[in-house]
């Protein structure tokens, strides 16, 4: 048969997103996603925009979904970009800031679309590997060619960086883009947005996925200098000048209106997280410490594959890697707190077998 792709299809590997299991009845802990519904206001805001005429396009800019990001993170609009999910705004990023011949910095441990776009768009990649603790040491990061790729609090790991050692990753960096993919720091981390007033090379990502359980709504910003913001527009207005739909644009902003709603629910997360983790040391876990909705845990009595695929017959999803250095690990999200209970229980009875 011939082959009708390209050199970049045929080359590329393709990110790989955890599984979606439709209509049974699981325990999903695969993919970071809230266990908790969305605020209610976000139905209300949703209904209310299907009243208005969806026959016209929406705003090229984000619209409402713009406005309240800059209210949220204390900016002006024009410090924000709004786009399809966070995914979609870091492709869009790479895009307009790396090159092809400046060499990025990225963790080897990390979230693992990065190399996927380094790839896609052509750009060199220096893979720098986190410390035995799975830490990332920032040093590693000064004086990068062309730019660099942290997340924080990082994945799969879980572990945050202080603001003070993101600073000083952007300030020894002053000639290239710092990327900072908050995708979690609702969950106990430092922001860098503060930072983004006095650097202008540095370029906060943030998503409503996981913090507001909207993953299913694909809404996601950046938040940086307005030069930087006017790139990713560059990048968007030749590619897609309509990333934002009309009912994502309305469910975003009346989920980061209603704070006090999305702060109880963070608090809940952690503290589920808190005990989940207790729970985990007690059968003989190593836990990392986590900032995040999930937790990074390396079994004991059997390995994590074995653990996983246990799980996985007792209908409860958790994410292994089939990767260097994480092979011994286990990525499990933070569900509710009936969901972490029977976790534990089969976790318990996992250990307890032959
Ligand atoms: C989940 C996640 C994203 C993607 O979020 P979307 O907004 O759903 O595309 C980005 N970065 C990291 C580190 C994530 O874990």
């Amino acid at each position: 048969m011939r082959n009708f792709l390209s050199k970049k299809a045929r080359n590329i590997t393709p990110y790989v997103a955890g599984e979606q299991p439709r209509g049974r009845d699981i325990i999903k802990l695969n993919t970071n996603e809230s266990p908790y519904p969305p605020s209610p206001r976000v139905y209300d805001a949703i209904k209310s925009e299907l009243g208005s005429e969806l026959r016209k396009y929406p705003d090229p800019c984000g619209g409402e979904f713009r406005m309240q990001a800059a209210e949220y993170v204390g900016l002006k609009e024009e410090n924000i970009f709004c786009g399809n999910g966070s995914d979609e705004v870091l492709g869009f990023a790479f895009q307009a800031f790396f090159d092809e011949d400046r060499r990025i910095k990225v963790p080897d441990i990390s979230y693992s679309f990065y190399p996927v776009w380094s790839q896609l768009f052509d750009i060199q990649t220096e893979i720098m590997p986190v410390n035995e603790n799975f830490e990332i040491d920032v040093e590693d990061y000064y004086n990068s060619q062309g730019g660099v790729v942290i997340a924080n609090p990082n994945a799969p790991t879980g572990i945050a960086l202080k603001i003070e050692k993101i600073e000083k990753v952007v300030k020894n960096n002053l000639n290239c883009v710092v990327i900072i993919d908050e995708a979690y720091v609702e969950f106990g981390g430092d922001s860098a947005v503060p930072l983004v007033r006095m650097y202008d090379n540095l370029l906060v990502i943030r998503t409503l996925s996981k913090s507001q359980s909207l993953a299913g709504i694909r809404a996601g910003f950046a938040v940086g200098h307005p030069k930087l913001i006017d790139g990713l527009f560059r990048i968007k207005d030749s590619f897609n000048s309509y990333p934002v739909n009309s009912l994502t644009s309305a469910a975003a902003a009346a989920a980061l209106k209603d704070k006090e709603y999305y702060n109880g629910v963070s608090k809940k997360v952690i503290e589920t997280r808190e005990w989940t983790a207790m729970e985990l040391e007690k059968l003989g876990y190593e836990v990392l410490p986590s900032k995040t909705n999930f937790i990074f845990a390396k079994p004991k009595v059997k390995n994590a594959k074995e653990v996983f695929d246990a799980l996985k017959e007792n209908d409860i999803i958790v994410r292994w890697f089939d990767k260097d250095r994480i092979r011994d690990y286990l990525r499990i999200t933070i569900g509710t707190d009936d969901d972490m209970k029977t976790l534990v229980e089969c976790l318990t009875e996992i250990n307890d077998s032959k």
